[in-house]
């Protein structure tokens, strides 16, 4: 097995060379990984391009569920027999003042996320309005996640103010039809080629934990690199009730940060952001994960719950990290309920007996 030198490969991703498929796959998968070299490599790239700042963003699903489509994975999906809540699009009034909850509660980029398998011109048409509505009141950055979408489309919207577009590859190209048979990877690369012509800048990520090979890992990460994406959602699978889908592998907090840090090394101006599974395969090692990582949800997911927004915020301060914002995130944070100083300052809980005799 081959030695790492954890500052060759700093360098070699600082400098813009690829790091060695088989160290990229030593790391994932090899034993004898020292790990807080690995993170301190990753952590020299995301310094160098994103310093000690976190992105934070927050998903509004302004439509969710009655989608025709069978991503097995996902809880909107027509095979999915999870009680979500389905709605069609929420009203501009209700988008927009969430727009404006989400600026308040310190996000960078607002994301706008519609189940489906693309949008029509209405909907296009529709989204125009929004995005300048959204413009012209706050200082956020927009991204939409619209499905399928041509060339043509992207350039409106584009020309509306939108900044990003969000369309994931979820998975390699040989691992697509098992997870999904209603589009193909082929439809999801032809929408990144779309966005790259519009110039628009790419949103697009990877779900981990679908049956992927250590391989398809690193050729997820190549692939996205090769089509420019300006951010990388990295996603952990969640098994949610009532979708076909099972675990397909057993994700440990470790190879969650391991598959980070390749993400990083390959794609080092890449944004690379926490998205969901963070709480659940992450764990304890959450704040762990900001060393390659430079960007995470707030307010949980499309249809998952997670973390609460404090809970977050305060873990960024604690780990020395702060958030990219007009807002504050002291100030956020002492306005956030359970954490006004006079709270913080409660007196410790002293332990009663049966804590301290269990057994007796
Ligand atoms: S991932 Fe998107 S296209 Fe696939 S089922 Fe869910 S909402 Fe529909």
């Amino acid at each position: 097995m081959y030695d790492i030198s954890y500052q060759k490969i700093a360098q070699d991703s600082l400098e813009g060379r690829s790091v060695d498929h088989k160290i990229a796959l030593k790391i994932l998968g090899g034993e004898g990984v020292d790990f807080l070299p690995l993170l301190d490599a990753a952590f020299k790239v995301r310094q160098e391009f994103w310093g000690k700042k976190v992105l934070i963003h927050v998903l509004n699903n302004i439509q969710n569920g009655y989608c025709p489509e069978d991503c097995s994975y996902c809880a909107q999906s027509k095979n999915s027999k999870a009680p979500i809540e389905e709605y069609a699009m929420k009203s501009d009034e209700e988008i927009l003042s969430e727009a404006k909850l989400a600026y308040e509660n310190g996000a960078y980029r607002y994301c706008m996320v519609f189940s489906g398998r693309g949008s029509s011109e209405n909907r296009v048409a529709h989204l125009i309005h929004l995005i300048k509505q959204i413009k012209e009141r706050y200082p956020l950055e927009v991204c939409v996640s619209p499905g399928i979408l041509d060339e043509e489309n992207m350039r409106t919207l584009k020309e509306a103010g939108l900044d990003r577009i969000n369309h994931n590859i979820n998975t390699s190209r040989s691992n697509y039809s098992k997870i999904c048979t209603t589009h193909s990877y082929e439809d999801r690369i032809q929408t990144l080629k779309a966005a790259n012509a519009s110039g628009l800048d790419i949103c697009s990520g990877v779900i981990i934990g679908m049956g992927e090979t250590h391989e398809e890992i690193i050729e997820m990460s190549q692939t996205l690199g090769e089509y420019a994406a300006k951010s990388i959602p990295m996603n952990f699978f969640i098994p949610i009730p009532g979708t076909p889908l099972k675990p397909q592998t057993n994700l440990t907090p470790e190879f969650c940060l391991r598959v980070l840090c390749v993400f990083r090394l390959l794609n080092p101006r890449a944004e690379i952001r926490i998205a969901a599974g963070r709480e659940f395969h992450l764990r304890h090692l959450q704040a762990m994960a900001l060393y390659p990582a430079n960007s995470l949800f707030l307010s949980g997911y499309l249809n998952a719950k997670g973390e609460s927004d404090v809970n977050t915020l305060q873990m960024i301060k604690d780990a020395g990290f702060t958030i990219e914002s007009e807002q504050n995130i002291d100030d956020l944070l002492k306005k956030m309920p359970g954490r006004s100083p006079s709270e913080l300052l409660s007196p410790t809980e002293l332990k009663g007996v049966s804590e301290l005799r269990p057994t007796k």
